[in-house]
């Protein structure tokens, strides 16, 4: 067994290996810099209420413009933030510049901001007033701001749960992100304190060509109703997914066939309002 160890750790030093320890040795270092220069950014998505094509409210998601390897994406940067205990810093600094931006766009009076949230940040019990102050800082209300989770921050259920509970006290709603996606989510459903549920974008592609995710969709929808959560479905790329996603009774959506990531002045809250004149 000695032996076998041996070779493990041997193997632990490989070439591979090592590069792959140096960059996020790099990384890290990097990130913590990218927390107080202006090399992290924010972009926002488009969420359309998909009846009448206008928008509901816009996502921000997280950019990091890197002096070399240029733009670093999310899902790249997000879970090295979260391993070098980051994530709450760059959280919040995240908040911040999304609700500053959010503030003085002229679609803020109609559409609200939605922010994702990493599970380790609902961990922390003074997170509710951090998020507050950060909306009072900007000149928000409570109502203009949604907070994203997976469903996996039930894996730390009782601690989360109350943190939930009290940001929605505040008036800040909650979505459960890329559902579908994590485990058990059915069976935890009932007792997630959300209002909002975005199904995530594998079930919306196939849509398209598998019969069956038809009706898990049509059932979804039905339940969320039941539940009383508003469904968002994400990851709509053409016409035909947004058709069929409407004849299922869904009401909103988010996808490149409505806008990609981008700066928030690009969003106009009407977007059918160029095509009519
Ligand atoms: P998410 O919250 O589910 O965000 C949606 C992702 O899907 C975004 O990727 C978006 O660019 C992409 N997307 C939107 N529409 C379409 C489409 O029609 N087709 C396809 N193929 N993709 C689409 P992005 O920006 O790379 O973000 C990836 C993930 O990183 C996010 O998934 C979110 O979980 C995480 N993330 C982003 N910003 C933050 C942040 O500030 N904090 C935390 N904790 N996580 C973040
Ligand atoms: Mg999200
Ligand atoms: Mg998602
Ligand atoms: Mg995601």
């Amino acid at each position: 067994a000695a032996k076998a160890q041996g070779k493990d750790s041997y193997a632990m030093f490989e070439p591979s290996m090592r590069h792959g320890f140096d960059q996020e040795v790099r990384l890290r270092a990097e990130l913590r810099k990218a927390l107080t220069d202006r090399t992290l950014h924010v972009a926002f998505q488009p969420i359309v209420a998909l009846g009448e094509r206008r928008v509901a409210g816009v996502e921000a998601l997280a950019r990091w413009q890197h002096p070399e390897l240029g733009t670093v994406q999310p899902d790249m940067f997000v879970p090295v933030a979260e391993r070098a205990g980051l994530i709450g810093d760059l959280g919040l600094l995240v908040l911040r510049r999304a609700c500053a931006e959010f503030a003085v766009w002229p679609g803020s009076h109609t559409a609200y901001l939605s922010v994702n949230v990493s599970p380790s940040q609902m961990l922390d019990a003074s997170f509710p007033s951090k998020v507050v102050a950060t909306l009072y800082e900007a000149g928000m209300r409570p109502g203009q701001l949604v907070l994203e989770v997976t469903e996996n921050v039930l894996a730390d259920e009782s601690e989360v749960i109350g943190t939930l509970r009290r940001l929605r006290e505040f008036g800040i709603r909650i979505a459960i992100d890329d559902f579908g996606t994590g485990y058990a989510s059915l069976r935890y459903l009932h007792r997630f304190p959300a209002d909002i549920v975005k199904i995530d974008r594998t079930y919306v592609q196939d849509i398209a060509r598998d019969p069956a995710a038809v009706h898990i969709l049509g059932t979804l929808w039905q339940l969320f109703g039941a539940l009383g959560l508003t469904a968002i479905a994400e990851g709509i790329e053409d016409e035909a997914q947004a058709a069929m996603l409407v004849e299922l009774g869904c009401k909103a959506g988010q996808g490149f066939l409505y806008g990609r990531p981008g700066p928030l002045n690009a969003i106009t809250v009407d977007p059918l309002s160029a095509d009519r004149t």
